[in-house]
């Protein structure tokens, strides 16, 4: 779980997102025995969502995350809201059919929505703000554009706009781009503040959450228990929402999903950032190694991107990182990384995530592939539902089929490095 570059021995250089928390959660180790009606494990927005939902119905539940509360991708993501599935509606309609496949779609449509509910329903300072450009850096990118408003309106959703020319550069300062799409469903926020408002939310409650208290074994039964290294947890039912960080905890959980590292950095605040982005919205291209970037609430501009599949960061992050920003912002020359951080996302092999039961009283969700700030939300909520006896929706996602990555962690990651340099060769085409 090395991933900062603090881990090479440079200076520690926390996220952007941990100098900026606003949201006062003071959650204690767990120390003793407890019994509870569900425990969860992990504190990511998974993990805080199901919490609150299933205080919210009146059940006694438990929160054990190793770290703190938004220490895992939650905390550290590109703050992008974005409806749909990482795979795409077209595949996802040709692995699940057409049924499903819409009713996925809608599932993530609420999952865009319950974000700004809860963000007003709890005040949570999170600088949320609606507005999303799709960029095309290529001939075939703008195509797909084109497909994606027409998709869009096929699923009810007007207002998806294709713009090019001066109509592009009044939304965005780059020459980069072919065309833009506007989204008028997705958003932006700073992730792990929203993170640590669900947590308070879901305190408030009544859930009891604990961090720096890692789930070191459990053993099944109907009534489950649950090992940390101060403490015990007895509970009727468990959800699994451990995502990339959760390793070895549930071996065969480990199969499924790659967990992938990628990269943002925060300049430094300058007052020409607004003008690059003067309606406040976020941005991603469409290359399979992907841009992603915004402006922060403090005049800074946020960029993210890179993959990298060792545990370790890659060597020289920042000028990276940096010179990436300079492709899409050559005005931002003089610009410094003043924070640079990563995390881990977990990927499924095709992209859509990956929900399960492992027992009938044991509920996973993971594999949001880079794009589950608002699905890991609905994820909580349909994992709350199932665990309490309405598992309809839970099991619209259950029924995505899955596949493991061959061979283990050892082959997984040249069969995907194989697949990254095969996209990365077409991103240059
Ligand atoms: C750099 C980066 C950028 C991203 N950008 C975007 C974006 O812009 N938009 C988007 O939609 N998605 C994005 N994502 C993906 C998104 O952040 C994740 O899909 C989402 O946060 C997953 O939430 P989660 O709660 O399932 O997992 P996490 O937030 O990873 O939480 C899992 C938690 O479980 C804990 N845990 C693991 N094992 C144990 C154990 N044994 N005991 C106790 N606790 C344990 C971990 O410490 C961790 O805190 C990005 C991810 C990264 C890393």
């Amino acid at each position: 779980m090395r991933f900062d570059p603090a881990d090479r021995g440079e200076k520690p250089a926390p996220s952007y997102y941990e100098a900026t928390r606003n949201v006062a959660l003071v959650t204690p180790r767990l120390d003793g025995d407890l019994a509870v009606d569900v425990a969860i494990i992990g504190g990511g927005i998974t993990g805080c969502s199901a919490a609150l939902e299933l205080a919210g119905r009146g059940l006694s539940v438990a929160l054990l995350e190793a770290r703190d509360i938004g220490w895992g991708a939650s905390g550290r993501n590109g703050g992008q809201v974005l409806p749909g599935l990482a795979v795409g509606q077209a595949k996802l309609s040709r692995l699940v059919g057409a049924d499903d496949a819409r009713r996925l779609w809608d599932m993530s449509v609420e999952a865009v929505s319950l974000v700004e509910q809860r963000v007003q329903a709890h005040a949570i300072p999170c600088d949320y703000h609606k507005g999303y450009l799709h960029a095309a850096v290529k001939p075939r990118h703008e195509r797909e554009l084109e497909e994606e408003v027409e998709a869009l309106a096929a699923l009810g959703v007007s207002g998806a706009r294709v713009l090019r020319g001066p109509e592009m550069r009044d939304r965005i300062a780059t020459d980069r781009y072919r065309a833009v799409m506007t989204d008028p469903l997705a958003a932006h926020l700073h992730p792990l503040n929203y993170t640590l408002g669900l947590g308070l939310a879901a305190q408030a409650a009544g859930a009891r959450l604990f961090s720096r208290t890692p789930v070191t074994a459990i053993e099944e039964g109907q009534v489950i228990r649950l090992r940390t290294p101060r403490g015990t947890v007895s509970a009727g039912s468990l959800l699994l929402s451990g995502g990339a960080y959760l390793g070895r905890l549930w071996p065969q959980m480990a199969g499924y999903v790659m967990p992938v590292g990628t990269y943002v950095i925060a300049t430094e605040p300058r007052p020409d950032i607004a003008s690059l982005l003067p309606m406040n919205e976020a941005v991603a291209d469409l290359n399979f190694v992907l841009d992603y970037f915004r402006r922060s609430a403090d005049g800074r501009l946020l960029f993210g991107g890179g993959v990298s599949y060792s545990a370790m960061p890659p060597p020289r992050l920042a000028g990276k990182m940096l010179a990436r920003m300079r492709k899409v912002f050559p005005q931002l020359g003089d610009a410094r990384a003043e924070f640079t951080w990563g995390g881990l996302v977990d990927i499924t092999r095709h992209r859509a995530p990956h929900f399960g039961r492992l027992a009938p009283n044991i509920l996973m969700a993971q594999g949001f592939s880079g794009h589950g700030v608002a699905l890991a939300g609905l994820a909580g909520r349909v994992m709350a539902e199932a665990a309490t006896g309405q598992a309809g929706r839970f099991d619209v996602f259950a029924r995505i089929p899955q596949a493991r990555f061959p061979g283990g962690r050892a082959l997984r990651v040249p069969a995907l490095l194989l697949a990254t340099s095969y996209y990365r060769m077409r991103d240059l085409l």
